[in-house]
């Protein structure tokens, strides 16, 4: 059978495992197209702002949980077998607040935040935390095994295994979905398929703009003090878009201090005062960071600002037919991008080759 030719628009995390999976297949030609590429930093390109870690907040029962939980085994490997792919295995710890109650950081860690979440059947070492180990003023808290990736390390490691299996990349900034058929120009051929892998800039991407699709911005600080473990709540005093979380990175790439959760907030810049108010929490809720001791015991790396493509609705994966073209969509992973790549690259792949079968039918 002759080759496909596949363009994947996107070098996030959404188009690379994409990429990854598609190049695993025989019969696919693919060529990565995208603005930004592992080791830019920009406010359109929200993977490396990512901590990351594998803490699902999708709900039972929902396709959403079910990607989460096919990319929990493969986070899993990577972090037993391949080293390199800068993801390590640490302990978590999540509490909860009764007066949380209600507000959006407590609805959107609800399934996170509950005592019989549905990922307790995946992950190891799930237990509730004994009261008598609770700080004052938080009500519940539960632990588990889970892991962390150093997007660092992990956004290029991608790109390495899909060099490895004969994917190429290039730069471009498409204004329309269907210019990236161009590409074929440089494969000296025609384009079979489009994936649509632009994140939260499928809101502006033409022949997409998806105005469902919004920023929910997130701002942290990157230390090279060591908490040991990764550590969230379900809220904090200073205000319903503000959180408190703490994962430190594998293979020294630092501690990440988050955050906030500021929906519709495209802002790139980095607000000082909230910066302190994250490091103070930090402090509070993981005296472990800087052994009991106040922000100044923090050794800041860096600040930084990334927008999360929260889509109304969960993640898009879909296959649409555009003009003459088709296209598969893998967009809007708001804060879930990494925990559930894996299976959303998997159901994407998927469509590809359905929409492809369907091609060679008509
Ligand atoms: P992006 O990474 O934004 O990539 C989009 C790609 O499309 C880029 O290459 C861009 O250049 C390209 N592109 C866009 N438009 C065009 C165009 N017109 N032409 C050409 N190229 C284009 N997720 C987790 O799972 N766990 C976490 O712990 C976690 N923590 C987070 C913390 C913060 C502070 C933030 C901001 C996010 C966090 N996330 C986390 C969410 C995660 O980062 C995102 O869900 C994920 O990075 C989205 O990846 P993506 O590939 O869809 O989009």
């Amino acid at each position: 059978m002759p080759q496909k030719n596949v363009v994947v628009i996107g070098a996030g995390v959404a188009g690379l495992t994409t990429a990854l999976l598609l190049s695993e297949r025989s019969g696919y030609r693919i060529i990565v197209a995208a603005k930004h590429m592992p080791g830019d930093y920009d406010i359109e390109y929200a993977s490396p702002w990512a901590g990351a870690n594998y803490m699902p907040v999708s709900m039972r029962g929902t396709q959403a949980a079910e990607w989460d939980k096919k990319t929990w085994a493969r986070l899993l490997d990577l972090a037993l077998n391949r080293p390199e792919s800068g993801i390590h295995i640490q302990e978590c710890e999540i509490y909860s607040r009764s007066k949380d109650k209600g507000s959006a950081t407590a609805e959107w860690f609800s399934e996170l935040l509950a005592p019989n979440p549905w990922f307790k059947e995946i992950i190891p070492n799930f237990r509730s935390i004994s009261k008598d180990k609770l700080s004052p003023g938080v009500d519940a808290g539960t632990s588990f095994t889970s892991v962390c990736i150093n997007t660092a390390l992990y956004l290029p490691w991608l790109v390495s295994e899909c060099l490895k299996n004969g994917v190429s990349f290039t730069r471009a900034d498409f204004k329309h979905v269907l210019e990236a058929r161009s590409v074929g120009d440089q494969l000296g051929d025609s384009i079979d398929l489009i994936v649509n892998c632009t994140g939260l800039m499928a809101s502006r991407l033409g022949g997409v703009e998806d105005k469902s699709v919004v920023p929910v911005r997130g701002q942290i600080v990157v230390v090279r003090n060591d908490a040991g473990k990764m550590v969230g709540i379900s809220g904090t005093n200073d205000g319903g878009d503000e959180v408190c979380y703490v994962m430190t990175r594998a293979a020294g790439g630092g501690t990440v201090l988050g955050g906030s959760y500021q929906k519709g907030n495209w802002d790139s810049q980095v607000d000082p005062s909230l910066a302190v108010r994250i490091m103070k929490r930090a402090v509070e809720l993981c005296p472990s960071l800087t052994g009991g001791k106040g922000i100044e015991h923090l050794d800041i790396i860096r600040h930084g600002v990334g927008l999360r493509p929260v889509r109304e609705g969960g993640t898009r994966v879909e296959k649409e037919r555009i003009g003459d073209t088709w296209v598969v969509h893998n967009y809007g992973a708001g804060g879930a991008g990494y925990q559930s790549s894996f299976g959303c690259a998997q159901s994407a792949v998927d469509l590809v080759e359905e929409a492809l079968h369907t091609t060679a039918k008509l």
